[in-house]
């Protein structure tokens, strides 16, 4: 049996998915490795939910992420029968150059890690476990897919900040992110709602980083990510959307290091920072303090205006979906945001949306209201599949 790997490394966790190539896809396992330097803890499961591994390891011997990729690499050569055959990564950023993902080589690898000062916080930790692969296995194939690529056909007048022009040429611009998620719910609208597929959707991605798209004939054509992955609305710790203006008084007037506004923006904002007390919908959700029904307000709020802002990009709406953590679980928020839309003939059916339907929207309601579960690792594993030649 062959198998592909599909890695999905962040700053202190690396997810992977194991899938079998033979008669389609098929997804055999999938683990992460969490608290990578502080309290390593590795877990798997497989296909039916089975746990295959749960274990501690100390933080001397899972200090980085290169040595979390080499102890799940000895796992999988250990317990995983099968023959892996290419190995798929997520990279948060592909640049303007890169519009589809690619088999990686030196000059791939050296374009990459030019790309880091645009995502500093995500880059360098999508390239070191493909170094870990090639340090091992230099024969093995490897894909990087871009979370940015789905968003490389908007317009340059989309695209552009209004800044000074250089700034574009040298990559000061409007990039996009989710775009792995995005392209999935693109292709599952077209099998379960062919309809609606080629028309004007938004797709709302809402988990702990969240953003929307606007899709035309399942094309992004507009998002609320920009030259980075803080922008437009608010997530789980990072801000969205903020006037640049506070920026300068933070940095000016409070005197506070570059470093710390970084780490104010992306780690200790959005509804964490708005609640005071948790980054998670559910806790929220659970909560009678005001500050947490501010920080649902809020969220649901920028979510809305960005809606309607997206219907502009669009010309009108057919269908919004929503999905990822928040919007595959939650009734209550599905239903604020689908409030929201009100204003353009969206109704909620409340009892499908109770029971997570595909379709949640009433019969009579002018935009269609979808739940649409998404899969990025899926979705890397059918390009990593498709550049191998699968
Ligand atoms: P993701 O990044 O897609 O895994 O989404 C993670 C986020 O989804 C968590 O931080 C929670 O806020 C949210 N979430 C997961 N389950 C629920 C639920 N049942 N109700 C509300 N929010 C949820």
């Amino acid at each position: 049996m062959d198998t592909i790997l599909v890695v999905n490394a962040g700053s202190s966790s690396l997810k992977f998915e194991i899938f079998a190539t033979d008669g389609g896809l098929r997804k055999l396992a999938k683990g992460q490795m969490e608290g990578i330097g502080t309290a390593p803890q590795l877990r798997v499961k497989g296909a039916g939910g089975e746990i295959l591994v749960d274990q501690n390891h100390s933080p001397g011997d899972v200090p980085d992420l290169p040595a979390a990729m080499r102890l799940v690499g000895a796992w999988l050569r250990e317990k995983h029968e099968g023959r892996l055959v290419a190995v798929g990564h997520r990279v948060v950023h592909g640049g303007a150059e890169y519009e589809r993902p690619v088999l990686i080589d030196d000059k791939v690898i050296r374009d990459l890690e030019k790309l880091v000062p645009l995502a500093p916080l995500h880059q360098e930790n999508n390239l070191a476990p493909i170094r870990a692969v090639i340090e091992r296995r230099p024969d093995l194939p490897q894909v990087a897919c871009f979370d940015t690529s789905f968003h490389r056909g908007h317009s340059v007048v989309a695209d552009h900040y209004a800044i000074p022009e250089h700034f574009f040429a040298e990559g000061v611009r409007r990039y996009g992110f989710h775009g792995l998620s995005y392209e999935y719910i693109a292709g599952r609208l077209r099998e379960v709602a062919p309809d609606i597929a080629g028309g004007r959707v938004i797709v709302a991605h809402l988990g702990s980083g969240a953003s929307l798209c606007a899709l035309s004939n399942g094309r992004s054509v507009e998002t609320t990510f920009g030259f980075t992955a803080l922008d437009g609305i608010p997530m789980g710790t990072r801000c969205g959307q903020i006037d640049p203006g506070v920026l300068l008084y933070l940095l000016q007037q409070r005197g506070m290091a570059p470093r710390e506004v970084q780490d104010l923006l992306y780690k200790e904002s959005g509804l964490k920072g708005l609640s005071g007390m948790s980054n998670d919908v559910r806790a929220l959700l659970a909560s009678d303090s005001p500050q947490a029904s501010l920080a649902l307000e809020h969220f649901v709020y920028r979510i809305g205006l960005s809606a309607g802002a997206l219907t502009a990009a669009l010309g009108g709406l057919d269908a919004f979906v929503f999905t990822a953590g928040i919007g595959e679980n939650s009734p209550d928020i599905r239903a604020r945001i689908a409030a929201t839309l009100s204003w353009l003939g969206a109704e909620v059916d409340v009892e499908k949306n109770a029971e997570q339907a595909l379709l949640i929207s009433t019969p009579a309601s002018k935009v269609r209201l979808y739940v649409v579960p998404t899969d990025e690792e899926l979705m890397i594993a059918r390009h990593t599949l498709g550049l191998i030649g699968g």
